[in-house]
């Protein structure tokens, strides 16, 4: 039938245990490619931002608030969105046919015939040993692993684990969902003959920032997890294995393990701050304030874009900007030279390096990052009377550029590239597990990450300190009634990272 629509197709994803790092390639291109998400509690949801902006991203896990979707609801809106043509992702905390009812899923869409693909992943019952230290199998003390589910209680009739063959078998033994049922499991696996003391290892959110490995014996397991307050999710682990964590333990003892700590940039710009603080161990959370959108009439930007080419100058203030003109020129363009003789200025080292990256020549850059050295160097190339200018830049920028400019006889002529506006959405839950978990630091970047992030009027978590990238950032913060802990002493990313690790180093040492 010509008129029947194409049908779509869903990729059973396995998203890893948690750690970014350890999403496949194959899961990230699905996710950049996706028109229909469907994501689950374990999912480490900050792998959304590779979707497209259009993509409809749809939580399907247990904690959404009131409402979850029950198996055969989101077996029917896999069947459902990719019947109506969509390219469907269905995101799953580790590998997506371990314990994960990925299988049902797969069932689901074959009974349907819509085609699906499965991509692995690794999943939390190899990969939280690991980072707890613990290798699932050594030469030297076990030939065998074997994964269980915990879901089960093993008291109630028809349970389908036999622990008693288990127990006859030894080996390593991993379990998955079983924290809430540890105390009825261990009293099963002992009755069944299984050794008081063997090592028995915990490790909750692994891999993730949060993780926490809670070690004891089949016999005092279950009392050192009511004592500790130890709760889901984690992977249990039996066996000889977890005495090698002793040696091991790789991940948790780094200098910001156990430290959360928020980032307020805007989710472009916070990846190296973020990255730099994770890989010291800190469990970052990354809250942005602000985000970018389109001017209000990008008709109006096109147009002076289009004309680039008959400006002396363009000049640039912010990386934004850069990218906001560019995008559009190379829409209406496919051709660099199309710029003709405009010469360009910057405003800022990060806005040079973002028009270096459209591969073009920077004429002109103030070395003090401010709108009035701008202006002096103009007048120091002998001025700019009667030239032509467009100014690329935000809306609502201050106006002493275009003024000055024009006070010195220049044309000129003004471009809203963008517009920032306040994050309203939080797609990744951040602004959920900062009331639920509080944080012990959160960083500011700028003055207007301070305003920003205030003005979200979010309770302020108990014991949450500030630190701030310079004087300026930590007056504005002063201002506002906050007290800073750390201030940078050299006030750039790395300058941050480097005040903080020897803030929370200090700390320890008391
Ligand atoms: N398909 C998933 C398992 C889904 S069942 C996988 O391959 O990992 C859900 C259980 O997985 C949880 O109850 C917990 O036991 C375990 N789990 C998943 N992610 C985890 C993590 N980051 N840390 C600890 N346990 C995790």
């Amino acid at each position: 039938m010509a008129d029947k629509k194409p049908k779509g197709k869903c990729c059973l994803v396995g998203a890893g245990p948690g750690d970014l790092g350890l999403v496949t390639l194959r899961a990230k291109e699905c996710i950049e490619q996706a028109e229909v998400i469907v994501y689950d509690y374990l999912c480490n949801p900050e792998m959304l931002k590779w979707a497209p902006e259009n993509a409809e991203i749809i939580y399907a896990g247990k904690k959404a608030g009131a409402h979850t979707l029950t198996q055969e609801e989101i077996n029917a809106l896999l069947v459902e969105k990719a019947l109506a043509g969509k390219n469907v992702v269905r995101l799953k905390g580790g590998d997506p046919f371990v314990f994960g009812r990925g299988a049902e899923e797969a069932q689901a869409l074959a009974a349907a015939r819509i085609p699906f693909v499965v991509v692995p992943g690794i999943t939390s019952a190899i990969a939280g040993p690991a980072y707890a230290g613990i290798p699932v199998t050594h030469r030297g003390k076990n030939s065998h692993v074997t994964f269980l589910t915990g879901h089960e209680d093993p008291e109630k009739a028809g349970s389908s684990i036999d622990f008693g063959a288990l127990a006859q078998l030894g080996g390593t033994q991993v379990m998955l969902m079983g924290v809430e049922r540890i105390e009825s499991i261990a009293r099963e696996m002992l009755a069944k003959g299984m050794r008081r003391d063997l090592p028995v290892a915990l490790i909750r959110w692994a891999t993730t920032g949060r993780q926490e490995t809670l070690v004891g014996t089949l016999e005092n397991i279950a009392e050192r997890v009511t004592k500790s307050g130890f709760t889901a999710p984690a992977v249990a682990v039996f066996g000889e294995v977890v005495a090698l964590r002793e040696q091991l333990n790789w991940f948790e003892d780094r200098p910001l393990s156990g430290k959360r700590i928020v980032v307020t940039r805007t989710r472009t710009q916070a990846g190296v701050l973020s990255e730099e603080l994770r890989a010291l161990g800190a469990d970052v959370i990354e809250l942005p304030t602000i985000r970018i959108e389109p001017p209000n009439d990008l008709r109006a930007f096109a147009e002076l874009v289009q004309e680039a080419h008959a400006y002396d100058w363009i000049v640039f203030t912010s990386p934004n900007g850069v990218t906001a003109f560019f995008d559009l020129f190379y829409k209406l363009y496919d051709d660099a030279r199309e710029i003709g003789g405009a010469r360009i200025a910057a405003i800022g080292a990060a806005t040079a390096q973002r028009i270096k990256e459209f591969r073009l020549h920077v004429d002109l850059q103030p070395e003090e990052f401010v709108a009035e050295a701008l202006v002096r160097e103009f007048r120091k190339e002998g001025g700019v009377e009667n030239l032509r200018i467009l100014l690329a830049r935000a809306e609502k920028a201050r106006d002493l550029l275009p003024k000055e400019l024009s006070a010195l006889g220049a044309i000129v002529d003004e471009g809203f590239a963008y517009r920032t506006v306040p994050e309203t959405r939080d797609e990744t839950g951040a602004r959920r597990r900062l009331l639920e978990e509080g944080a012990d630091l959160i960083t500011f970047t700028s003055s207007s990450t301070v305003e920003n992030f205030l003005a979200l009027d979010l309770p302020w978590p108990a014991r949450m300190q500030v630190a701030s990238i310079g004087p300026v950032t930590s007056q504005t913060a002063r201002a506002r009634g906050l007290e800073v802990a750390v201030e940078a002493r050299r006030h750039d990313i790395p300058g941050l990272v480097e005040a903080v690790r020897k803030f929370f180093l200090g700390k320890s040492e008391e």
